[in-house]
């Protein structure tokens, strides 16, 4: 809980001043662990694909029709491979964008059932539901298990750890994120990522509406996509899968 003490009483108490202080930075503490995507304080977190030269692309949010089709056109063009964390409840309704994911070498990811955003404040039983439900909804589709999971918006809770340890999951974060759930131009999203990126990172885009974001749109993603690849190029830095890129099973 963060509490707001006057400045004259923390000034004057040097009690009040330690408890105000403990209280910062616990709520400090709190938002690096569990807030911030690439923290290791909950459990440990891969955000880039070093030593490779080239980045990770991933997408989030989908499958998408209307976006994510065109995702995967612009990638089948441009020879480039990425990754997808998908919902399950939209899984689910749309196989065959997954079936066209893994026909063309990408790879794809838990990112949930609902993507609820209140998933935070719930125990381990729930989060073994949302990974189990989504993964059971890929297997049905691909044939297997993924291991890699994105956690909603990036936070991680004890809990939510658990579960992912217990489902054999690792956590995916990424080092470079693209904001594009905003309302921001194409050229906003190209010159956040070409400006940030390295090489040997993980880059988050979307190509999904999330339940809270229904009438939203990823317009600008598409439109970015082509300029940012083709900048991606130029520096000599491939897209590869998180398949390609880890040195590790990404499916069990
Ligand atoms: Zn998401």
């Amino acid at each position: 809980m963060i509490v707001n003490f006057p400045s004259e009483l923390i000034m004057q108490h040097p009690f009040v001043a330690g408890v105000a202080g403990v209280s910062a930075g616990a709520a400090l503490a709190i938002w690096y662990g569990v807030l911030y995507s690439g923290s290791n304080v909950v459990a440990p977190v891969i955000k880039t694909i070093y030593p490779h030269k080239a980045v990770a692309l991933t997408f989030d949010d989908g499958p998408t029709p209307g976006f994510t089709d065109r995702v995967l056109d612009i990638l089948r063009q441009q020879h480039a491979h990425a990754s997808f964390f998908l919902i399950g409840s939209q899984v689910k309704q749309y196989p065959e964008l997954v079936h066209r994911m893994i026909a063309e070498g990408h790879t794809v990811g838990n990112h949930t059932w609902d993507h609820h955003h209140h998933g935070v404040w719930h125990g381990e039983a729930y989060w073994r539901d949302q990974l189990q439900r989504t993964s059971a909804a890929l297997a049905e589709i691909i044939g297997r298990e993924p291991t890699l999971f994105r956690a909603p918006m990036g936070f991680k809770t004890p809990p939510q750890a658990r579960a992912v340890r217990k489902s054999a999951m690792r956590y995916i974060a990424w080092r470079v994120r693209a904001w594009d759930t905003l309302k921001i131009s194409p050229r906003t999203i190209c010159r956040i990522v070409t400006s940030q990126i390295r090489p040997g990172d993980i880059v988050t885009l979307h190509d999904g509406l999330e339940p809270a974001r229904r009438n939203c749109s990823q317009e600008s993603t598409i439109q970015a996509l082509p300029e940012i690849l083709k900048i991606l190029k130029s520096r000599g830095l491939a897209s590869l899968s998180l398949e390609q890129a880890l040195n590790s099973p990404v499916y069990q």
